[in-house]
């Protein structure tokens, strides 16, 4: 059965300012687009929609988020952007009350900035005893590298102040007793202690998540990091029909020799939606929490953050990454970091055929990445995806931690773009929400949550940013020639919008709604 879309304002992606008055589907495909009395001329019968005046754009497809964190996270209370402890308690009540968790079973909540909380401090025992009395609560901070637990939680975990002492990480402790803090490996393991929900509770969530991805236009996304213990979920998104979009996930490297045997039919090609793009490392840590690893000290310290791999195993990682011809994404934040994956690619490169291999590495996020380290970026065919919301969400703590002039440089995509540097746009989520028009809000205004200018010099055009979430990420994904424009051909992998970015007020751009989704010709969303 054809498809006619009309009468609205069709932006093709194929070059800047082109529109279209009228778009042809059949069989998941895109057949023709033109006049609408070319479409007219087609044979048989068709079915025409009236776009009404809105803008259809190829489907959004996210670069780089986490949709099983994202979907476990919807099993959390979100205490994103919570400015007081009070309203901390508040959100945290209000989760217990809406699930019906019962006493004594475990509340689990996640994304409160200390940095962000009037007196800049983590909440005490005693309001963390508040904030659940009849239920252990473990509470996980924004960097997830640290967190907190109330007394019933502490204890449920056995940890005391004797076995505090002899942690790996650090167990907070005062004169008083337990603080309920715990950093990194204390954390970390403790958490892992803690009960999972049951399949079926994370099959609900995963459909959660997925109609979420799916109400922000997104039509493929990613898993950035599949470990062991994510197996179950993996094999029911791989082969159930539980996907409505196509989903590419990134294999840990580490575990790439239990992992990859688990996915033999899915090692590059689509099966069920799903497939396996690759294998992923991480390099670094993040800037907002000094861990980014740069090759100048942070403002006002000599700390310098510090690298997670040695040299030779990101070397192993780009090389195994080439002979196995599959692509290798690094987690680098910090310039070093970002050198020390450019430097291993190289010395791959200088002794392997990496052009016929064509593994397009992506540096993930690539936030301190620098004018000299593009150059080196474009010369290798490596692939840069930023994490430009960061302008926005940790921009007024980078102004702090990395001192105007570098702050005012992070995610250099205006740079990029004039090196004509193809790049994407991430949203990392569920570090951030899965909003795609949110991070091309973010690209060309460059505003913090304070609503500072922070680098107005690497604000892109709206058509600039629109690529790196629609015809620059297909190429990411190697799929450029499937997806990311509306050409005859490609997949009919669609998005419709209340209004045309193209012709939004820059500043509007963030408030412009998703009206429905449409994966493969067939309509997967619809706004209510
Ligand atoms: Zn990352
Ligand atoms: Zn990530």
């Amino acid at each position: 059965m054809k498809t006619v879309y009309y009468n609205g304002e069709i932006v093709t992606m194929c070059g800047s300012g082109d529109m279209v008055q009228a778009v042809m589907t059949e069989d998941g495909k895109i057949l023709k687009i033109g006049t609408v009395d070319e479409m007219k001329k087609e044979e048989g019968s068709c079915t025409w929609v009236d776009l009404q005046g809105k803008a259809m754009l190829p489907g959004f497809i996210d670069p780089h988020s986490h949709f099983i964190s994202y979907a476990t996270s919807l099993m959390q209370a979100d205490l994103n952007g919570a400015e007081s402890i009070e309203e901390i308690r508040r959100r945290i009540q209000e989760f217990i009350k809406a699930n019906d968790v019962k006493p004594g079973e475990w509340v689990k909540a996640r994304g409160y900035d200390h940095n962000f909380l009037q007196g800049r401090r983590h909440p005490s025992m005693e309001e963390l005893n508040e904030m659940s009395p009849d239920h252990p609560l473990v509470i996980q901070h924004q960097s997830g590298h640290v967190g907190l637990m109330n007394a019933e939680g502490l204890k449920k975990l056995g940890i005391t102040m004797e076995t505090a002492k002899e942690s790996e990480g650090m167990i907070g402790r005062n004169e008083t007793g337990l603080t309920g803090y715990l950093e990194e490996s204390a954390f970390i393991n403790n958490v892992q202690k803690i009960p999972m929900e049951t399949q079926e509770q994370f099959e609900t969530a995963m459909g959660k998540a997925q109609k979420k991805y799916l109400s922000y236009g997104i039509t493929t996304m990613q898993e950035g990091m599949v470990m062991e213990v994510m197996l179950p979920f993996m094999k029911y998104a791989a082969e159930t029909d539980f996907l409505k979009m196509d989903y590419v996930a990134y294999l840990d490297f580490h575990e790439r020799e239990k992992l990859v045997p688990e996915f033999k039919n899915h090692m590059l090609v689509y099966k069920n939606h799903f497939k396996i793009g690759g294998y992923k490392v991480f390099l670094d840590g993040s800037p907002q929490s000094k861990t980014a690893w740069v090759r100048i000290p942070y403002e006002g310290t000599d700390e310098l953050g510090y690298p997670i791999l040695k040299n030779d195993i990101v070397e192993n990682a780009c090389e195994i990454s080439v002979q196995d011809g599959v692509q290798l994404l690094a987690h680098c934040n910090g310039d070093a970091a970002c050198q020390q994956f450019i430097d291993a690619y190289r010395r791959v490169s200088e002794k392997t055929d990496v052009k016929s291999a064509d593994i397009r590495p992506v540096l993930v996020h690539a936030q301190l990445l620098t004018k000299d380290q593009l150059k080196e970026v474009k010369e290798l065919h490596m692939f840069p995806s930023f994490f430009v919301g960061h302008v926005f969400y940790w921009g007024d703590i980078h102004l702090e931690n990395l001192g105007c002039r570098r702050a005012k440089e992070i995610s250099p995509l205006k740079t990029a773009a004039d090196m004509q540097i193809r790049f994407s746009l991430h949203t990392d989520a569920p570090v951030t929400e899965p909003d795609q028009m949110h991070t091309v809000w973010c690209a060309v205004n460059r505003l913090t949550k304070k609503g500072v200018s922070l680098g107005a010099k690497e604000c892109i055009t709206a058509y600039q940013a629109l690529r790196g979430i629609t015809i620059d990420a297909a190429y990411q994904y190697h799929e450029e020639k499937e997806k990311g424009t509306i050409e005859p051909g490609k997949r009919a992998d669609l998005v419709i919008l209340d209004k045309n970015p193209l012709k939004t007020d820059l500043g509007e751009i963030r408030n412009i709604k998703v009206l429905e989704t449409i994966k493969d010709g067939v309509s997967v969303y619809r706004h209510p």
